[in-house]
């Protein structure tokens, strides 16, 4: 055999050993779809390149024949393999399977027979000759009939197979760019070899294109086929993940029947995988009837929900997904879910000691405003208890001078009235004092009473004797009612005298010109009798709002501060007190321009203890 090396044959040959090389890589990865079409595509262009290049180097038509028939043979099997390759790898036409792909072998094996037999009847080609005035020796001839249902026929599966890879490309977003471009080259480089061997406008004149772009197309489809590596793993991987993950996973078909369910998940229904996968899952999760009616019609949703599982509660967090193919078919659903039962207690948990800590800060919020209201109401206390002893001793200072100075002088009137503003002055500081002390007693409960029987109306009589020298100074009248029927009464008398001080005084202090009532009763109405005392003046009266503040210690000194003299602010304050310290109350009801009426009252003393006090 007289062969004759050429640049281009040598490009031919090691294409070739590039094609053979593939060939035999995809046949060992032939598990991997699309590998074992890919592996025949391979070895089709193999055969094709060596006959091509056999082709070109040989001399003599017997020898170009015989290296053109060998050559066919890769011929027509390269369309019907990228076809092959096309439907198994884009997972396209599931008819075409491996069982049935011989059927696309009838043509190119009826057109290896008609190549074969071509001498006979002349269809395939009607004429041969050779071509050697180029660089290259080149089989020349004029196309039979079968060469052109040949040509149709392998045009149709590169298009189909063309069609199926770009349809592919478009439909799957996903894939990788490069895998992506890969693909295109390996659709496009037939094509443009064929059409322009076809158009005649190749370089190298009647050279044959197309068995080197296919080559081209056929590296890049193994690049992007079987080059990356993670194709193979992946499975593999995606298995590994799903079973280690601890969220429970099911994937359901359509028809609701498990086909996918990792470790998490049979734990909880407590089965093997082989004893779920392919039941429906209305029986494999017979024990959560409520669950799968609750999902049934669900194909995506994320919430957290609340299951018995072996009588405790327990709380998952659930997300359903739809499960699509590569065609964007729904082919059924994926259920994730995650017990979050720890995380919804400590969550709880949280919750309650944020609201604790809340209620704790309020809390301390009221301690320190009624602290600091409590030591306002003591500064202004202060304040205003200054002011309260200077002026009563400033008028004591100012009128003993007085007398000193006039004594010898002054009329005996004159020196009546000087040693009454004296003794007013005295009382009012003493009854301050008084009060203050008293008040300091009851704050630290010192303060009790001492019971005995006493006559009520003599302490009404007393006080009214008292109060004089104040109803006098302020022109006003004094009227006494009902303390003839009064007779003897249970308690504390000197706290009752001060209690029923207290008000007249009030009453006749802030009245002018007017009329102090006191009037006493005994009421029956309850089921507890009583007596009671009421103290009525026709004064200024009281603002409501100042109302509820007038038995808070010390408060009113706050907005008295300044103010004309009016006292501590505690007499009510203490009044209140001693009525509560002996069974009874004590109220006020006033308003502006109406007058006043404070009353209260004790409870009657009952038989037994009129009894014990006679006895004892
Ligand atoms: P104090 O011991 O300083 O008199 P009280 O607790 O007895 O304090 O009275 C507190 C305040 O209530 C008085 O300063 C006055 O403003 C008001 N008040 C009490 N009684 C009367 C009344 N009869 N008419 C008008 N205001 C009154």
């Amino acid at each position: 055999m007289n062969v004759t090396l050429t640049p281009y044959n040598g490009v031919l040959l090691t294409l070739s050993i590039v094609a053979l090389s593939v060939a035999g890589y995809a046949w060992h990865k032939r598990a991997l779809p699309g590998a074992l079409p890919l592996s025949l595509l391979a070895f089709a262009l193999f055969v094709w390149l060596i006959g091509y290049a056999m082709e070109l180097s040989s001399q003599t038509l017997p020898v170009v024949m015989w290296w053109v028939r060998l050559e066919f043979v890769g011929i027509v099997t390269a369309p019907v393999a990228w076809l092959w390759f096309a439907a198994e790898y884009t997972s396209s036409w599931s008819w075409l399977n491996r069982r049935r792909i011989w059927l696309l072998g009838v043509v190119p094996l009826i057109t290896i027979i008609v190549i074969l037999t071509n001498e006979f009847h002349h269809q395939f080609w009607q004429s041969i000759a050779l071509m050697t005035d180029g660089p290259f020796t080149i089989f020349d001839s004029r196309r039979g009939f079968w060469f052109w249902v040949h040509t149709g026929y392998s045009y149709v599966c590169l298009l189909c197979g063309t069609y199926l890879i770009v349809n592919f490309i478009r439909r799957t977003p996903s894939l990788f760019r490069r895998q992506t471009g890969a693909l295109l080259l390996a659709v496009a480089a037939p094509w443009i070899g064929n059409v322009i061997y076809l158009a005649g406008l190749s370089p190298w004149g009647k050279l044959d294109l197309t068995p080197f772009t296919f080559t081209a197309s056929l590296i890049a489809v193994a690049w992007s086929v079987l080059g990356f590596r993670m194709l193979e793993i992946r499975p593999l991987a995606r298995d590994m993940v799903l079973q280690s993950m601890s969220d429970g996973v099911i994937a359901v078909d359509e028809q609701g029947r498990i086909i996918e369910v990792n470790r998490a998940a049979q734990a909880v229904i407590g089965l093997p995988s082989a004893q779920i996968i392919g039941r429906h899952a209305r029986e494999a999760l017979a024990r959560w009837p409520a669950i799968v009616d609750r999902y049934r019609h669900v194909t995506e949703i994320a919430e957290e929900i609340e299951v018995e599982i072996d009588a405790t509660r327990r709380w998952f967090d659930v997300r359903i997904s739809p499960i699509y193919d590569g065609r964007r078919v729904y082919r059924g659903r994926l259920f994730v879910w995650r017990d979050v039962t720890e995380e919804r207690l400590i969550r709880e948990e949280l919750r309650r000691n944020n609201e604790r800590l809340l209620e704790a800060q309020q809390a301390l919020i009221e301690a320190r405003n009624a602290a600091e209201a409590g030591s306002r109401a003591k500064s202004a206390f202060l304040a205003h208890m200054s002011h309260e002893i200077r002026t009563p001793l400033t008028a004591i200072i100012g009128y003993c001078q007085l007398l000193e100075n006039g004594i010898e002088r002054q009329s005996l009137e004159q020196t009546r009235h000087d040693v009454e503003a004296i003794h007013l002055a005295a009382s009012h500081l003493l009854d301050l004092v008084s009060n203050v002390l008293e008040m300091a007693r009851i704050e630290t409960g010192q303060s009790d009473v001492h019971y005995v029987m006493f006559d009520a109306s003599s302490i009404v009589r007393d006080v009214a004797m008292t109060v004089q020298p104040l109803l006098r100074r302020n022109r006003n009248r004094l009227r006494l009612e009902g303390i003839e029927e009064l007779g003897e009464l249970w308690g504390d008398p000197t706290k009752v005298r001060q209690i029923l001080l207290n008000l007249v005084s009030n009453a006749a202090k802030f009245t002018t010109d007017g009329e102090v009532v006191v009037r006493v009763a005994h009421i029956s109405d309850k089921s507890q009798p009583r007596i009671q005392f009421q103290v009525s003046d026709t004064g200024p009266g009281i603002a409501s709002e100042h109302i509820t503040r007038l038995f808070i210690p010390f408060a009113i000194a706050e907005h008295h501060v300044g103010r004309e003299q009016r006292g501590a602010g505690l007499g009510l304050a203490i009044s209140r007190h001693y009525c509560r310290l002996m069974g009874g109350e004590l109220t006020i009801e006033s308003a502006p321009g109406c007058g006043t009426t404070a009353t209260f009252w004790l409870p009657a003393p009952t038989l037994q203890i009129a009894l014990a006090e006679v006895e004892g």
